[in-house]
């Protein structure tokens, strides 16, 4: 069974991102760009499935400008076999879900997967709808939040959280999944498996060759920080502080 895993380049997790001064967007101006943390779970995941026997090939694809070539090299050395970049143009930096799920719909059709394994939100822009709206394109099952997956023939089973428990759910192959970060723990990829990775396929592909309109359909208003907190007020006791909550006089 062949297994695809969507991976996107997205700013470190650990950099703290600042908006432009002119409101334009975030400064990515020398930020260190790294594999966006949901998809290193789904990879990790795609790659235990392969060393269990269920998977017989992890191929790893990424939409994005050319540099994201590093983030399939960091995919390849993790485990994946081969990696597919949908090269994009410098100026199409950020492709809204919808077009990213029509381009991955059109992988699809030709590399034909049983299971598409994506991250539940990519920690750029936090859409949480790539993957949806890939298997309502597919017209595949989808399941989404997965923190367990289990395979076994024909069909997969979920585990999801959900408000106050744990809810499972059986779906049949082929199919979607989107991974939440508690599936697994993600492996650090080793030295030796980053120089053979250098060596693996990573196959580039016009994204326009598909011939799929990736025009954006959202215009971003404006991108700003987030108000500064208020200071605080020292009190000098309990006492004190007693009195000004009964007063009602607001406590920061
Ligand atoms: P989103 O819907 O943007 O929050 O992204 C959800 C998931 O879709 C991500 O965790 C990735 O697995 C996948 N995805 C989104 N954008 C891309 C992209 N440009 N390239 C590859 N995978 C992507």
């Amino acid at each position: 069974m062949k297994v695809l895993v969507a991976v996107k380049r997205v700013v470190d997790p650990s950099v703290r991102v600042r908006a432009k001064q002119d409101g334009s967007g975030v400064d990515l101006a020398n930020v260190k760009m790294s594999i966006n943390p949901f998809d290193e779970v789904a990879l990790e995941q795609a790659v235990r499935l392969k060393e269990a026997g269920v998977a017989s090939e992890v191929v790893a694809v990424s939409i994005g400008v050319r540099e994201a070539q590093e983030t399939l090299r960091t995919a390849l050395a993790m485990g994946a076999d081969r990696a597919i970049l949908l090269e994009v143009l410098e100026g199409q930096r950020d492709i809204e879900p919808l077009s990213v799920a029509k381009l991955l719909a059109a992988l699809v059709g030709q590399e034909q997967p049983r299971l598409v394994l994506v991250g539940k939100q990519a920690i750029d822009n936090d859409m949480n709808a790539t993957g949806q709206m890939l298997a309502g394109l597919l017209g595949w099952a989808q399941a989404t939040y997965a923190s367990k997956l289990e395979l076994a023939g024909d069909s997969a089973v979920t585990t999801q959280e959900v408000d106050g428990g744990l809810r499972k759910v059986k779906l049949k192959l082929p199919a979607v999944v989107s991974v939440d970060l508690r599936l697994n723990e993600p492996r650090y990829a080793s030295l030796m498996n980053i120089m053979k990775a250098k060596k693996k396929p990573l196959d580039v592909k016009s994204a326009a060759d598909f011939g799929i309109d990736v025009a954006p359909r959202l215009t971003v208003l404006k991108t700003y920080e987030p108000a500064g907190r208020k200071a605080g007020t020292k009190l000098a006791s309990v006492d004190d502080l007693i009195q000004k909550l009964k007063s009602g006089l607001e406590v920061s």
